[in-house]
Order: C-alpha cells, then structure tokens, then sequence
C-alpha cells in the first residue's frame, strides 16, 4: 500500500504564485480527479510533482510514502514510482518505440543491472495485448505523425511497462475524439487495481465516463476548492464552473 500526499502546497513560476496551499492524498488503489477551469493550475501540479524544474516550491511538500520527493530529480521520482503523462507529448522522430521503452526500462533499474532482451519483449508484448496494441506499433517512432489516440496509446504503454505507483494524467482527454477517448479509458482501467494510484486531470466531465473516479476535486484559483464523489462532476457538467467562482468570491472577499 502507497500513498502519495500533497500538504499545502504553494508554487510559483517566476514572479507569479500558481498553486496556493494545496493539499490532497491519495493512496493505491484509488482514481483521484481534479477538475477546474483553465488557467487555474492544474498542469502546474502535475508538473511540480513529476519534477519539471521551472516551477519553484516555495512551501509544503509532497511525500511518497512519506518520503519528500521535492529534492529528488525528475528521475529519481520516476525510479520512486511516480509517472507523468503529458498532455502534449512529444514526438522523437527516428526512436522507435520498442526502443524508446526499452531504454525508459532500463533507466529505471539499478547501476550494472542489464535488461535481458528475451524477457523485455515478452513482457512487452504481453502489456500490449492486455492493452489490444497492435504489434507493428512499437516499430513505429515515438509520437511521429501519429493520431492524438495514437500518442495517447503510447504515453499508455509506457505506464504499463514502468507499473508506476502513481500515475498522474494531465488532460488525457484533450482533443481526442470519442473512440480515442475510449481506448484510453479502457487502457487506464485495465491497469487500475490495488497497486496503482491515478491522480486524473480533466476540464471535462466526459471522461469521467469512463473512467469513474473514487474521489472528484474541483481545483480553483490554485487550491482544492471542493471534493466529492463521481456526483460533483456530472454537477460541474450541468451548473459549469460560475457557481465554483462564485462560492470562492464569497468564502475569500
Ligand atoms: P491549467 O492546467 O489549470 O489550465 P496551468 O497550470 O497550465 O493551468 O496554468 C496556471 C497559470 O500558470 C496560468 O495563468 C498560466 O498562464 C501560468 N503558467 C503556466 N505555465 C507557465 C510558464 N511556464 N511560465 C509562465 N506562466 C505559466
Ligand atoms: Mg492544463
């Protein structure tokens, strides 16, 4: 059993403070969704936790099973169990992706440790068939003129081959049409089990149709401003975020 806790986080890019005293937990086993309109911070967070060096803690912390991360490099946390996925990936023309994966796996074992070729594969083909990837995909470079479905399909293989504790999904879901968007649900909820904590973040309710979350948390002006069950966000869907802000103005005059 992991956890992963955010305690009254506070982050700045450059002058600007972006993420104002958020606090969150989640454990293995559980789909956290943050949702909230843009520009409120949500990517920031996802950033800050994988480790982007551009945003600045200025206090709080963020421990994995109870250890800080915030000192560790971007690699180290991803060694730790913690796993980004973008909401714009990149492409890397001329890497496949059997290669890209392979080095991805081998970074993350120990120094003098060699990855044994024969058991990568098998274990790589065996996460794409639970993933129903077509096998002439890893032969394809990493995000190279591919669909946004496709790139998504990618980010998605990369979690099944790195079984991170937790995984963090910034806007998955942004631009794919419907039947992409279903080949990521599905991906995401066939590595959801015990082992896996997901932290999913969305603007839109549609995914969360899904993928049912345990926990929804509505992220305003840099905090958690509400949380709830699957229920707040089909309420996010129909009353949209006004009555969020307005509450906010209230509480904050
Ligand atoms: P969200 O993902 O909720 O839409 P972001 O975390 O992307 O919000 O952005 C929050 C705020 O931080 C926005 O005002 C955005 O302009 C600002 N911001 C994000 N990234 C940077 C950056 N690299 N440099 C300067 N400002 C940034
Ligand atoms: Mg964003």
């Amino acid at each position: 059993m992991s956890s992963l806790e955010i305690k009254n986080l506070h982050v700045t890019i450059g002058e600007k403070e972006i993420v104002k005293g958020l606090s969150l937990q989640i454990s293995s086993g559980e789909v956290h969704a943050i949702m909230g309109p843009n520009g409120t911070g949500k990517s920031t967070l996802a950033m800050v936790i994988a480790g982007h060096p551009d945003y600045v803690v200025t206090s709080g912390d963020v421990l994995l099973d109870g250890k800080s991360v915030l000192a560790m490099e971007a690699d180290e946390r991803a060694r730790s169990g913690l796993f980004l996925a973008f909401q714009y990936p990149s492409e890397i023309p001329g890497v496949s992706i059997a290669n890209f994966m392979r080095a991805a796996v081998q970074a993350r074992m120990a120094e003098g440790e060699e990855l044994d070729a024969t058991s990568y594969y098998k274990r790589l083909y065996a996460k794409m068939d639970m993933l129903k990837i077509d096998r002439k995909f890893t032969a394809r470079s990493v995000n190279e003129g591919f669909s946004g479905g496709e790139k998504k399909r990618c980010e998605i293989l990369q979690m099944a081959m790195l079984e991170p504790k937790f995984a963090l999904m910034d806007e998955t879901d942004s631009g794919l049409d419907i039947d992409a968007l279903r080949i990521v649900a599905e991906g995401v909820n066939a590595l959801r089990g015990p082992g896996l904590g997901v932290l999913l973040i969305t603007h839109y309710q549609r995914l969360l149709n899904y993928i049912i979350p345990d926990f929804v948390h509505v992220m305003y002006a840099g905090r958690i401003v509400k949380s709830g069950d699957k229920s707040l966000a089909l309420e996010l869907e129909a009353k949209g975020y006004d009555w969020v802000k307005k509450e906010f103005a209230l509480a904050n005059p």
